[in-house]
């Protein structure tokens, strides 16, 4: 797999730790932000190929974030992957009509991590990138 800019938007040390450490086995680049502001900031700085959107942020909600993103035509249809810790029904159908293309419940499991988002619908290509 060819290497990817990843962004983490996720307050938890813990989760940012595993996700960076999962996603540098196999190459990518990652950027993190702990809050939803920072996220949107560094989205539109670093471009990244693929986001990680935790729902449960202080502040400004995962969902927000994803909506906010989605105003953002400079970023394209980059792809945005929910992921919560409190699955609920209707979480998944919330998160798809806020912008996400995918949805993941933690915890994350490690082996089975990667997998899941290579599986994901890519959104067309374009969004400003050459
Ligand atoms: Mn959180």
């Amino acid at each position: 797999m060819s290497q990817r800019r990843v962004l983490l938007i996720e307050d938890n040390p813990h989760n940012r730790y595993l996700l960076r450490y999962l996603l540098e086995s196999q190459g990518d680049r990652v950027d993190e932000a702990v809050d939803g502001p920072t996220g949107i900031r560094l989205a539109l700085e670093s471009r990244p190929d693929l986001i990680l959107l935790d729902i449960q942020l202080p502040g400004m909600d995962g969902h927000e974030v994803a909506r906010a993103l989605r105003t953002e035509h400079a970023l394209g249809e980059v792809p945005i992957v929910a992921v919560t810790s409190h699955a609920m029904a209707g979480d998944r159908e919330r998160a798809l009509a806020a912008g996400c293309d995918g949805y993941l419940e933690k915890p994350i499991n490690p082996d089975t991590f990667l997998a899941s988002i290579a599986e994901l619908p890519a959104r067309s290509a374009g969004g400003g990138r050459p």
